[in-house]
């Protein structure tokens, strides 16, 4: 790990300071990574891993730390979820009105991780953690746009079997690592966010960018923003809501491919069916083409399926990967197909 220095913040305001006036002090100039040199600190379980990697060399960190007792609390309201970006993973899905009400946000967040990280990762680190794609997490890889920009792509013609086949592009094919990202998608989510600037808010759809020519940056998010609030309304679909995750093995892994399927049904019908997919695409993906074919009909297994075909049609699969096309929509047929059974 290379020498950094670090600082804590006991405000977001102070914490959004002190990045800002880090980047000035660097000349907002961005790293080999990509990256800007200086990051947030949160609940480190993604940061540190690449800091001891050495595919993220931050000069500066701003511990978000002391902020968890203001920024980490859970409110739950008839218009739906005020969630502090600072609530830890475990405290989120062990909340009885999301386990409840939210399903698919309580199973998108145990089936992420170990209770050990779910204990320590904090919702605002999780939804930005970055690709798994092991030619970026290995720096004795030259080849690879994300953390070396305009160096190539090593995916593109190498081992890509855990690649994505949606979004990618001729720079970059990585996979979009989380689950809750796709939870907050499919529900409409919305973020707080507190910058340089003032505060804004934006649709969690919003954040993600696919890589395009520029993979290395990965979001929306300007330089010294972070994410204070997540945002998720309520609505007939919530109740009747889950995420199925399809990983090489049962328990810790990252998603093969996945879906977040969230219904608001009647007498069987269709009235609006909102999907994210996982573990197949660049970004957390909505699928807004299954939607359309679902509404106003009845849900059966025909229908799901041409659905799930809809949301793959611009699949494009390389020479490991063309598994993806056929497990992610037989996971979006099954995650439909069980959702139309819940209670609402
Ligand atoms: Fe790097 Fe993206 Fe290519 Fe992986 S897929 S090697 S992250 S550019």
């Amino acid at each position: 790990m290379e020498p950094f220095t670090y600082e804590r913040a006991s405000t977001p305001e102070l914490a959004s300071g002190s990045l800002e006036s880090a980047l000035a002090r660097m000349g907002n100039e961005r790293t080999v990574q990509g990256r800007w040199p200086a990051e947030y600190l949160a609940g480190g379980t993604t940061l540190i891993d690449l800091m001891k990697l050495e595919v993220m060399r931050p000069r500066h960190l701003v511990d978000l730390g002391e902020l968890r007792e203001t920024h980490g609390s859970i409110k739950v309201g008839v218009d739906g979820l005020k969630i502090g970006a600072l609530a830890t993973m475990a405290q989120t899905a062990e909340h009885p009105d999301i386990a409840r009400n939210y399903p698919v946000i309580a199973q998108s967040l145990v089936l992420a991780a170990s209770a050990q990280l779910r204990n320590m990762a904090t919702l605002g680190g999780n939804v930005l953690q970055r690709t798994r794609c092991n030619y970026f997490r290995d720096v004795s890889w030259q080849a690879c746009n994300k953390r070396n920009p305009g160096s190539g792509c090593a995916a593109l013609e190498g081992v890509n079997r855990l690649h994505a086949v949606l979004g990618g592009s001729q720079d970059c094919i990585a996979t979009y690592p989380g689950d809750f990202a796709q939870a907050l998608t499919a529900l409409d989510a919305t973020i707080e966010v507190l910058g340089p600037n003032g505060t804004r808010t934006m649709a969690f759809v919003d954040v993600h960018r696919m890589p395009g020519t520029t993979p290395n940056i990965e979001t929306n998010l300007a330089p010294g923003e972070v994410i204070t609030v997540f945002n998720v309304p309520a609505g007939p679909w919530t109740r009747r809501s889950l995420y199925l995750k399809i990983r090489d093995r049962q328990s810790y892994e990252f998603a093969l491919a996945s879906a977040a399927v969230a219904l608001d049904m009647a007498d069987g019908v269709v009235r609006g069916a909102r999907i994210a997919l996982g573990g197949v695409a660049t970004v957390p993906w909505r699928a807004r083409e299954s939607e359309a074919m679902l509404a106003g009909k009845s849900l059966d297994e025909q229908g799901a399926k041409a659905a799930a075909r809809a949301a793959f049609a611009d699949a494009k699969a390389r020479e490991h990967n063309a598994y993806k096309i056929a497990l992610g929509q037989e996971t979006l047929v099954r995650a439909l197909l069980q959702a139309a059974t819940m209670e609402a």
